[in-house]
């Protein structure tokens, strides 16, 4: 664990003022600062694109990925689902696609197939002392949570056969695609998700949630009449679930390679300098809390959230929370439907690998360490992750976060439309 910078929350609150109104404050650039004064107008090409997204068309690409089951790494089912997610960016016109390789070799092969799933029961008290994953405090009742590895927890037999291939250690491939900005090629935005899941279900919402917003936002912002100043990356990361494998191959591979132009003076950066990092993991379900049976509201709360964590033990805290007050901006302009709440303990995602190198938040129906790790989530790795699980309201969280991402993403990337002939 690294030391936490020199950084205090009174700190924090002038910061982000001194970010959004004082972009200079970090010696950066205006990356983060708010809507211009013209947002407001009909012509605002963000609410133009925010209209593009469609709660319908958001629902059927998850009901797609999930053709192809948990899509476990190293599997054929994971490996069909990469190349239908490739058909899809092509046919959105995202044209630069490329794939990382990496080779993952699992420490132990066997030891999540050893854990027993300790899932569910009665819901106990959360001790006034704990801590959970990412250094948050978590509070009220909790129950356990654990990851499903029996197949025989699957009652769908056709979907316990999908499951069933096992991962084959070896070779590794993830997927992505670049918007190339107009005036800054060699610099980008990267908005993102994990396509691997496990449980023995449909990983619908863990991650297909996450991937198809991003593919979803891949869609609208590749769009022919629609031009960014800089440059955003689309990648669906491999090899989450055992530990953020892929997205740590990544920053492996090309952190020292950012903003070089290669060849030289041909115009084209392989890899843009990283602006900023956005994941996207479990976008679907915010019920609330276990209630002391153990068991949760059916429908969506109400006050559901779209929560936006940073983590404040990193290197680039500052500039990170400046991000993601960024979105929750974009999410009061413009989501149709649910607010944003940002805190400052994310972890367990594909933005750690990078958030002691660039700006990275992450995004999700609920936090990560103190409401998921309390077992907010009773469909988190298990067989339950299944398309049919959830209802409309429940994807319309998934979609509000959809309509932020791409709100914030599009003016800070420098989202215009080419009039209409
Ligand atoms: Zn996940």
């Amino acid at each position: 664990m690294r030391s936490p910078l020199p950084f205090s929350w009174t700190t924090a609150a002038i910061s982000i003022f001194a970010i959004i109104f004082n972009p200079g404050a970090f010696g950066q650039p205006p990356r983060f600062a708010a809507a211009p004064a013209q947002a407001e107008s009909a012509a605002d090409p963000v609410n133009i694109l925010v209209d593009r997204l469609d709660l319908e068309r958001y629902k059927n690409t998850i009901k797609g990925l999930t053709q192809f089951g948990d899509r476990r790494q190293g599997t054929e089912r994971n490996r069909q689902a990469i190349d239908w997610i490739e058909a899809q960016l092509k046919s959105y016109g995202c044209a630069n696609i490329e794939r990382l390789k990496y080779n993952y070799q699992p420490p132990n092969p066997n030891i999540r197939d050893t854990q027993a799933n300790t899932q569910g029961g009665p819901a106990t008290p959360t001790p006034a002392d704990a801590k959970s994953v990412g250094g948050g405090r978590p509070r009220g009742l909790r129950v356990r949570t654990g990851v499903n590895n029996d197949p025989n927890a699957q009652p769908d037999p056709k979907l316990r056969a999908l499951d069933s291939p096992p991962s084959v250690p070896g070779a590794r491939e993830e997927i992505y695609c670049t918007k190339i900005g107009t005036t800054h090629p060699d610099e980008m935005y990267i908005v993102s998700a994990h396509m691997d899941g496990i449980g023995w279900g449909e990983a619908a919402n863990d991650d297909g949630s996450g991937t198809a917003l991003v593919m979803e936002l891949a869609r609208v912002l590749n769009n022919s009449d629609v031009r960014t100043e800089r440059s955003i990356r689309f990648i669906l990361w491999n090899n989450e679930e055992t530990g953020l494998n892929g997205s740590s191959a990544y920053v492996a591979q090309r952190r020292d390679v950012q903003g070089q132009e290669n060849p030289p003076s041909s115009g084209k950066y392989p890899e843009p300098r990283w602006l900023g990092m956005i994941q996207h993991d479990m976008m679907l379900f915010d019920h609330g809390a276990p209630r002391e049976d153990g068991t949760m509201s059916k429908e969506q709360r109400p006050e559901a959230d779209v929560n936006i964590e940073f983590q404040v033990n990193s290197k680039f805290a500052a500039q990170s929370q400046a991000l993601a007050w960024a979105l929750e901006q974009a999410d009061e302009k413009y989501a149709t439907d649910y607010p944003a709440t940002v805190s400052s303990h994310m972890t367990n995602t594909d933005s750690n690998p990078f958030m002691d190198v660039a700006p990275a938040i992450s995004v999700r129906e609920n936090e990560r360490g103190t409401q998921i790790g309390n077992g907010w989530d009773p469909q988190w790795h298990q067989p339950t992750d299944l398309y049919a699980t959830y209802n409309e309201k429940d994807f319309r969280l998934g979609l509000n976060a959809a309509q932020t991402t791409l709100a914030a993403t599009a003016q800070l990337a420098g989202a215009s439309l080419k009039p209409a002939r």
